[in-house]
């Protein structure tokens, strides 16, 4: 398992197993428990996706120690509204049953708060409860504003990425401040053409790989860590097995070239939630 050294030092796998929409708990600590005992060693949850204590559950049941994973919670755009940081910590912690989680993000740049809450990040980060803080959905403009009173600089921020959204700007913005991106619906979320597409699928062929590994391979290429999400074994495996092929510079310059700025999920400037 391939790992990257966040700007404080902490080790994170590039790939990781997402649990979003899998609000079920059976499935979501079936998929988990699954995708631990296939390799993974990293899971990407959020308090607002309610499987946490199923993730911690299956965490639990699986004999593999704490430490050997890689867990990120988020922290709710209410409980930044509230300005109740400690006690959103302290209640993702309980539900996902350890004293500690690798990686805290704060979820989206919520407009009246983001600001201020990076302050509640720091001291949550110094309490020991988060090995590592950062942020998600945030542009440049939101870290610009963050980063004038930042102690702590974000390791991270989570963004929507895939090859019709490919960022190129907030990744290249992140890479010169030392902060690490990583990619959210790395496939597309089941809602686009991406996976047929045909520049990705003629790709795929040459490596005798999917569509899936092509894409999640040119984002780790291009230095993105990626999350991509499967309630399915099969998959699970196929989306790990990513380190084991390397696009030439050109197939990477022809992905990048699918960019159509097409956003599936919010806009972080415009959201109502
Ligand atoms: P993904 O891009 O990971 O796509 C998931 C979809 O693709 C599912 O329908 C899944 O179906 C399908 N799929 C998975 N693997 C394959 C494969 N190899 N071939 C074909 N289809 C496949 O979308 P997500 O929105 O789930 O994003 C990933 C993770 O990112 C989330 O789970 C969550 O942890 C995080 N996220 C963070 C957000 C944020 O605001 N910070 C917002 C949204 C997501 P199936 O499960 O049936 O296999």
């Amino acid at each position: 398992m391939e790992k990257i050294t966040l700007n404080n030092g902490v080790n994170i796998p590039s790939v990781g197993v997402g649990v979003f929409r899998v609000e079920d708990a059976q499935v979501a600590y079936e998929t988990v428990k699954l995708a631990l005992s296939v390799g993974y060693r990293h899971i990407d949850t959020a308090m607002i996706y309610g499987n946490e204590e199923a993730v911690g559950k299956a965490m639990k049941d699986s004999g593999i120690a704490r430490e050997e994973i890689f867990l990120t919670t988020k922290l709710w755009n209410d409980d930044q509204r509230s300005g109740k940081v400690a006690e959103a910590i302290e209640a993702s912690l309980k539900r996902l049953g350890t004293d500690y989680v690798d990686l805290y993000l704060v979820h989206w740049p919520v407009k009246e708060t983001y600001k201020n809450v990076w302050k509640k990040m720091e001291e949550v980060y110094k309490s020991g409860k988060a090995k590592a803080i950062g942020v998600s959905n945030y542009q440049p403009h939101h870290l610009d504003d963050l980063l004038q009173i930042a102690e702590v600089i974000p390791a991270v921020d989570q963004i929507e990425c895939y090859p019709y959204l490919s960022q190129e700007a907030v990744i290249a913005y992140c890479k010169g401040k030392g902060i690490y991106p990583e990619a959210w619906g790395p496939l597309g979320a089941g809602k686009t053409d991406i996976l047929v597409n045909p520049i990705i699928t003629g790709i795929a062929t040459t490596h005798g790989k999917s569509a899936a590994q092509v894409i999640l391979r040119w984002n780790l290429q291009r230095g993105v860590i990626v999350i991509p999400k499967s309630i399915h074994e099969a998959r699970l495996v196929e989306n790990l097995s990513v380190t084991d092929f390397t696009l030439t510079a050109k197939q990477m310059e022809e992905i990048s070239k699918l960019d159509k700025n097409l956003r599936l999920g919010s806009h972080p400037d415009n959201f109502n939630f």
